[in-house]
């Protein structure tokens, strides 16, 4: 076993715990991107959400709702993202699923880059197209 949000998650490995319930844990990045940034995982190990069943990615939502308050109050935060990188093309880089609960502050430096051509609207049958083939996704998965 050389997951560390594993050993995290088994107390084997240190971690400033904030919350935990049987199957989720919420504990202090190592290395914050601004203050009090927050991961929470499910004590179970999953990749990311492609493998993990979605009542396991939706407690993991719902822990954040819940801690936000909390986080806000703490930390005198004036914004909030909820984050998951999903595979490597989405910036994962610990392969067990966790949920950034991100502080934001006015000029923080930090924030989504956008790539270039941003800002063009979609054509209706663009997004018609787009939206068929994901319901047949849907559909062929179930
Ligand atoms: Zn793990």
């Amino acid at each position: 076993m050389d997951c560390i949000f594993c050993e995290i998650a088994a107390g084997r490995a240190p971690a400033s715990i904030v919350y935990q319930d049987d199957e989720v844990m919420a504990f202090m990045d190592i290395i914050p991107v601004l203050p009090g940034h927050l991961l929470i995982i499910p004590k179970a190990h999953y990749r990311n959400v492609f493998d993990a069943p979605p009542e396991i990615t939706g407690k993991l939502m719902e822990t954040a709702a819940r801690l936000a308050p909390a986080l806000r109050q703490a930390t005198g935060c004036a914004g909030l993202n909820c984050h998951i990188a999903n595979e490597a093309a989405a910036g994962q880089e610990v392969w067990h699923l966790h949920l950034h609960l991100l502080p934001r502050y006015p000029g923080d430096g930090f924030g989504f880059r956008f790539p270039s051509g941003y800002g063009r609207r979609a054509s209706r049958p663009e997004l018609d197209e787009m939206a068929e083939r994901i319901r047949q996704a849907l559909h062929a998965l179930a």
